[in-house]
């Protein structure tokens, strides 16, 4: 039966309900409903863990009944749950395991927790014509820049990754520092779109060496030093603001290139926050036309976190016979030399 999904591991409340007797992944989708918080975590200038969890627990409930209502559904007619396992904000994280969990049990219910990036990775899934491993994964969020070569739906292999900032982070950190709204990493986009090509330019760091790995947080600090030394105008920032995203968008190209020639796939799959890039959509699948590969996104509201890929990642591992236990855990026979050492001494 259908299956409901919950993303709660940082700032979105997400919640989805997707159907695998349906066809194909696209067709799937029943319902999907979000909430963001980026409203509040505003006045911080970034995510405050404390009020994330708090949120979820006002919002996860009403979302899921919206949710049910979409879809033309009761708890009664889903076959399974998921929710986004990890990794994330551990408070946040334990507000839609709990909920999911405690659904799982009162309606009996097979229930899988889920890893977020298996979530975002699999998000183009979602999509008419979706890719068929084996590919490759670019996954370029808020927390993560990797790129994964995928020999079937669960087998990742990691094949790049950042040293430092995530493509996403650097987008942020860099607009923050010019000045630009939280959160910025959208804002900066916006901005680049009416920045002139060439005035500035910046490095594509680790494009000169052999290897698939990232490393952004140098391109931060030539951007501070370029907009500190500059006249600080308005069509200034936006000429940076341009230059430094097609820093990023080269970089990420590049490496896409050669992750594809390394492994000979010809699918490139783009996932996570900065996948909702347009100048980076438009590159791929340039290179891609030109190259002979095809690459494939989700749409635009699927970049980003979101219940639909968790209840597409969840389903697809629930189908295949995965699950938890819903039992609550006591053993009537326990041998007392099978404990864990504590590790802390006794006090005293
Ligand atoms: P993770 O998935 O690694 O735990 P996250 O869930 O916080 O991190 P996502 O929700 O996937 O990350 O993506 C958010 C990130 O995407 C932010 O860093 C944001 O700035 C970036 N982002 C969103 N839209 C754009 C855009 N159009 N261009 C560049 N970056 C963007
Ligand atoms: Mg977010
Ligand atoms: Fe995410």
């Amino acid at each position: 039966g259908p299956v409901l999904g919950v993303e709660t591991s940082c700032d979105e409340t997400g919640v989805a309900i997707f159907d695998p007797a349906r066809g194909d992944a696209a067709g799937g989708l029943l319902a999907h409903t979000l909430y963001s918080q980026i409203r509040m975590h505003a006045d911080y200038g970034g995510v405050v863990p404390e009020l994330a969890s708090r949120d979820h627990v006002r919002k996860l409930l009403p979302l899921v009944r919206e949710t049910l209502a979409q879809a033309g559904l009761r708890v009664a007619d889903l076959g399974g749950v998921a929710y986004t396992a990890g990794p994330g904000l551990v408070g946040a994280l334990l507000v839609g395991a709990t909920a999911v969990r405690s659904l799982a049990w009162a309606l009996e219910l097979p229930a899988i927790g889920v890893h977020h990036m298996e979530g975002h990775l699999l998000a183009p899934l979602l999509e008419p014509d979706p890719p068929e491993p084996p590919f490759v994964a670019l996954l370029v969020s808020g927390g993560h820049s990797m790129l994964i070569e995928v020999a079937a739906i669960g087998r990742y292999t990691l094949l790049g990754d950042t040293l430092d900032d995530a493509a996403g982070e650097a987008f942020d950190k860099t607009a923050k520092l010019m000045d630009l709204p939280y959160p910025g990493g959208p804002a900066l986009a916006k901005l680049a779109e009416q920045g002139r090509p060439g005035t500035f330019r910046f490095a594509r760091p680790m494009t000169d060496r052999p290897g698939l790995d990232f490393s952004f947080s140098g391109l931060k600090t030539q951007v501070l030093l370029a907009w500190q030394a500059s006249d600080r105008s308005n069509q200034t920032k936006a000429d940076i603001a341009r230059a430094f995203e097609e820093a990023i968008v080269d970089t990420l190209t590049i490496k896409c290139r050669r992750a594809l020639a390394a492994t000979g796939a010809r699918t490139l799959v783009v996932a996570g926050g900065v996948g909702a890039n347009r100048r980076l959509r438009a590159q791929l699948a340039e290179a891609g036309a030109r190259e002979g590969f095809r690459a494939h996104f989700p749409r635009l509201e699927f970049c980003t976190d979101n219940g639909a890929m968790i209840a597409l990642a969840g389903a697809l591992r629930l189908q295949a016979g995965e699950h938890e236990t819903p039992a609550i855990l006591v053993r009537p026979r326990w041998d007392l030399a099978s404990l864990p050492p504590l590790g802390v001494p006794i006090a005293g």
